[in-house]
C-alpha cells in the first residue's frame, strides 16, 4: 500500500548565521570578547560590538559589495576579524579569510580564483601584500585595521587599490542596519585548503552548514563549549574558519579571549590564558608541544582550562601524556576544511574500561553526529567493515560536508553515490572508534605492504630524547620505497641522541619491516602555514636513501 506523504508543519526557518548575531545582541550583550594587542589587552563586549557590526555592514553596502561577493581578510585573532566574521555573510556577502603564512604565489592564487572584491587586512600583515603589486586586480579596496593613526591611501600610492581605515570606515555609518532576508543556500564564507598536496582549492560554507555545524560543534558529546567557557581559540581565524569556534562561542555566549599576533608565543598565551580565565583552549598539536614545554620549565599550571581541543593532525601519545601530568586534558578531534571542519571527536564513551581509556583518547574519536562515515578500499572501492583490523579511505557525507570546490576543481573527490573522499586512510573498529593510519598520499609502500607513516612517527616520538619526528617513504629499488625518519631531538639532548639508538627503541614497537632505513636528525621539521608537518617539502629535499645501507631488518 502506497503511503500518503503528509508535510509536517513545522516552519520553514532559514538556518543563517543572521541567527547567531540576533543572540549575541539579545542574549549575550555582557559578554566580553578580549584581544592582545601591541599596545595592550583590548576589552569589547558582545553588546558594544553590536552597533560596530551593523556598521561595518552599512560599509561594506557604500563599497559596493552586493549579495555573493567576496570580501577577504588577511588578519589576526582578533575582535576586528570577529566582527568581519558576523557583518559579511549576515549582509550575504561570503567571507574569505586569507592564510596569512602562505606563499605570495599562493595567496595571488587565492585570491584571484575568489576573485576577492574588498580585502581587509592588519597593518602588521602589509607587508605580505607587497609582492603582489599589481598581480589582483579583482581587489578594488583596502580596509586598513590599525590600532594607530593611518592616513588613507590610493590606489596609486601603494600600487595595490585605494586603502581605507577601518575605524573611520565604520564610524561613517549607521548603528542600525536593515539585514536582508537570507536564504540558507546562499555562501557564506570560503576557506582554501591549506594545499600541502597541489594547488589550494575552495572551499565554499553555506548560513545552513554554518548553522548546524555550529549546533553539532556545541554538543556535550562534540566540543561541548557553554556559556561559562572563556575560549582561546590558538587555531587561526583563517584555518577552517577557527575550527566552527567563534560561532560557537556567539551561540552560547561564551567568552572570547583572542591572542592576536601572540599566538606563537607560549607566554603570552599561558599569561593570557592565565589573566581572563580561560576554560577553553584549541590548536594543533605543535602548539601544544610548545605550551607544554613552556609549562613545565616555568613550573606554571592553568587550572581553569578544562579542554584543550587538539586536531589537524594526530596527537601523539607522548603529548597527551605531558598534557595529562600538567593539568591540561587534550580532547582529540579530527576534521578538515572541507568538512566544515568537525568530524570526529574522541569522547571515551560510557561503558570502556578505565585502562583502554588513553587508547581511546589517542585515536580520532567516532564521528560526530550528523555525518555519517565509511571506509572503502582505494582500489576496489568497496565498502570495508568496522573490524579494527582492515584500513581504507574515510568517506564522509552530511550537512556540513563539502559536495564540490569552487570553479569546479578536482571533481572526482566526490564518490558516484555522493560520499566526501577525504584522502585520509583509517580502520574503524566495531564500537565506531576511527584510527587514522595515514593520508593516502603519505602512506608507505613497501614490498607490497603498506608502512604507516603516522604510526611510525609516534613510535618515533615515544623515545625520551626526541622532541619531534615525520616520516616520509622514499623510493627504493628492492622495496619500492622505504621510511626515513626525519627526527628532531630535544634541545638538552641535541647531538647526543643517535640514529641506532632511535632504532633500537623502535624494535620492541613496530614490525621488524617497519623499522626505518635511515634516522636523520634535523634542527626542526618544516610546518606547513597551518603548522602540520611539511611532508611535501621534506620528500622534494631529501637525498637518497644511502646506497645498500640497510634492509628493512636491520641487524
Ligand atoms: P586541513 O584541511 O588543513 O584542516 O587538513 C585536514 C587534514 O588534516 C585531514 O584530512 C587529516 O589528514 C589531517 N588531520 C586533521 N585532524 C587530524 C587528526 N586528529 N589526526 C590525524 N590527522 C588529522
Amino acid at each position: 500500500m502506497e503511503v500518503a506523504a503528509v508535510e509536517g508543519l513545522m516552519q520553514d526557518y532559514e538556518l543563517s548565521l543572521q541567527h547567531v548575531l540576533w543572540r549575541i545582541e539579545r542574549l549575550h550583550q555582557k559578554r566580553e570578547v578580549v584581544t592582545k594587542r601591541d599596545e595592550g589587552i583590548h576589552r569589547i563586549t558582545y553588546g558594544e560590538m553590536v552597533p560596530r557590526i551593523n556598521r561595518l555592514a552599512g560599509a561594506l553596502k557604500q563599497l559596493g559589495v552586493k549579495p555573493g561577493d567576496r570580501v577577504a581578510t588577511l588578519a589576526w585573532n582578533n575582535s576586528r576579524h570577529l566582527e568581519l566574521y558576523y557583518a559579511v555573510p549576515c549582509m550575504g556577502a561570503v567571507l574569505h579569510t586569507l592564510n596569512l603564512r602562505l606563499f605570495p604565489q599562493h595567496l595571488e592564487f587565492i585570491i584571484n580564483d575568489a576573485e576577492d572584491k574588498v580585502l581587509f587586512v592588519d597593518q602588521s600583515l602589509l607587508p605580505l601584500l607587497k609582492p603582489l603589486v599589481g598581480k589582483i586586480p579583482t581587489i578594488k579596496t583596502m580596509v586598513l585595521m590599525t590600532d594607530g593613526a593611518a592616513a588613507p591611501l590610493s590606489g596609486k600610492e601603494n600600487g595595490l587599490a585605494d586603502m581605507l581605515e577601518y575605524e573611520a570606515l565604520i564610524a561613517a555609518q549607521s548603528t542600525d542596519y536593515p539585514w536582508p532576508k537570507l536564504s540558507e543556500r546562499m555562501a557564506a564564507a570560503m576557506c582554501y585548503t591549506s594545499g600541502t598536496t597541489g594547488n589550494p582549492k575552495g572551499v565554499v560554507y553555506s548560513h545552513r552548514s554554518q548553522f548546524i555545524h555550529t549546533m553539532g560543534v556545541l554538543q556535550g558529546d562534540n566540543l561541548g563549549l557553554t556559556e561559562n567557557d572563556a575560549l582561546l581559540p590558538v587555531v587561526p581565524m583563517f584555518h577552517a574558519n577557527s575550527w566552527g569556534l567563534p560561532y560557537a562561542a556567539g551561540m552560547a555566549g561564551s567568552k572570547m579571549v583572542f591572542p592576536g599576533r601572540f599566538s606563537a608565543d607560549a607566554k603570552s598565551i599561558v599569561e593570557l590564558a592565565e589573566q581572563e580565565n580561560v576554560t577553553f583552549l584549541a590548536g594543533v598539536p605543535t602548539v601544544w608541544l610548545v605550551l607544554a614545554n613552556y609549562l613545565k620549565e616555568s613550573g606554571k599550571r592553568l587550572p581553569k582550562v578544562r579542554t584543550v581541543v587538539c586536531g589537524g593532525s594526530a596527537v601523539p601519545r607522548t603529548l597527551m601524556e605531558t598534557m595529562d601530568s600538567i593539568g591540561l586534558r587534550i580532547l582529540h578531534a579530527w576534521g578538515m576544511t572541507e568538512t566544515s571542519p568537525l568530524g570526529s571527536v574522541a569522547r571515551v564513551a560510557a561503558g570502556a574500561k578505565p585502562e583502554d581509556e588513553l587508547k581511546l583518547r589517542l585515536t580520532q574519536g567516532r564521528v560526530a553526529p550528523g555525518v555519517e562515515i565509511r571506509i572503502s578500499d582505494p582500489t576496489s572501492g568497496e565498502e570495508l567493515p568496522w573490524d579494527g583490523v582492515a584500513f581504507g579511505e574515510i568517506q564522509v557525507r552530511g550537512p556540513w560536508i563539502a559536495r564540490g570546490y569552487h570553479n569546479g576543481y578536482d571533481p572526482g573527490k566526490l564518490t558516484e553515490d555522493g560520499w566526501f573522499r577525504t584522502g585520509d586512510v583509517a580502520r574503524i573498529d566495531p564500537d565506531g572508534y576511527i584510527q587514522i593510519v595515514d593520508r593516502t598520499k603519505d602512506v608507505i609502500k613497501s614490498g607490497g605492504e603498506w608502512i604507516s607513516s603516522v604510526e611510525l612517527e609516534n613510535a618515533v616520538m615515544a623515545h625520551p630524547k626526541i622532541m619531534e619526528a615525520a616520516v616520509i617513504g622514499l623510493p627504493h629499488v628492492k622495496w619500492d620505497e622505504r621510511p626515513v625518519v626525519y627526527a628532531v631531538a630535544k634541545p638538552e639532548f641535541k647531538g647526543q641522541v643517535t640514529e641506532a639508538e632511535v632504532i633500537d627503541f623502535l624494535r620492541d614497537k613496530v614490525a621488524k619491516w617497519w623499522l626505518p632505513d635511515e634516522v636523520r636528525f634535523i634542527d626542526e621539521v618544516p610546518k606547513t602555514s597551518v603548522g602540520k608537518f611539511d611532508k611535501k617539502l621534506l620528500r622534494a629535499n631529501a637525498v637518497p636513501i644511502k646506497e645498500g645501507a640497510t634492509e628493512p631488518a636491520r641487524k
